[in-house]
């Protein structure tokens, strides 16, 4: 799933800033966007290349890929539908999953693909059981 341009995103955006102030932005950004594979690029200062949702919010628009999460959180604010983790290797497989070889379908699939699909952080992860 690929980033929507700069117009698309701000196309499809909602009128009004996503957070009421700059210590909101910077807590739900430093959970997200600071680790996230598509604003990398600004980590190595690469400016032109940043996340267009990020620049869409900063110009007082709210992107529809910022799915509104928990309104009382600083770093939950928002799940970002793009969210991928700089460290995430990915699920392993080609999305669409492509049609099994010797099938036919019956339908088309274009109609019916979902336009975005959220990631599963699919890291290993160390839990803790307590007794
Ligand atoms: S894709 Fe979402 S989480 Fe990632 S940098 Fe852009 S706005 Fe932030």
């Amino acid at each position: 799933m690929s980033l929507p341009t700069f117009e698309e995103a701000d196309a499809t955006a909602q009128e009004g800033s996503p957070f009421s102030n700059g210590t909101e932005g910077e807590c739900w950004m430093e959970n997200n966007c600071h680790r996230c594979v598509n604003d990398a690029p600004t980590r190595r200062d690469e400016w032109d290349k940043g996340c267009p949702l990020i620049m869409v919010a900063l110009l007082g628009k709210t992107p529809n890929a910022w799915m509104e999460r928990n309104p009382y959180g600083l770093y939950d604010r928002y799940s970002c539908i793009y969210f991928r983790d700089e460290d995430d290797p990915g699920p392993g497989e080609p999305t669409p999953i492509p049609d099994p070889p010797g099938q036919e379908g019956l339908f088309p699939r274009e109609p019916f693909e979902r336009p975005g699909r959220m990631y599963a952080d699919t890291r290993p992860r160390e839990v803790s059981v307590h007794g």
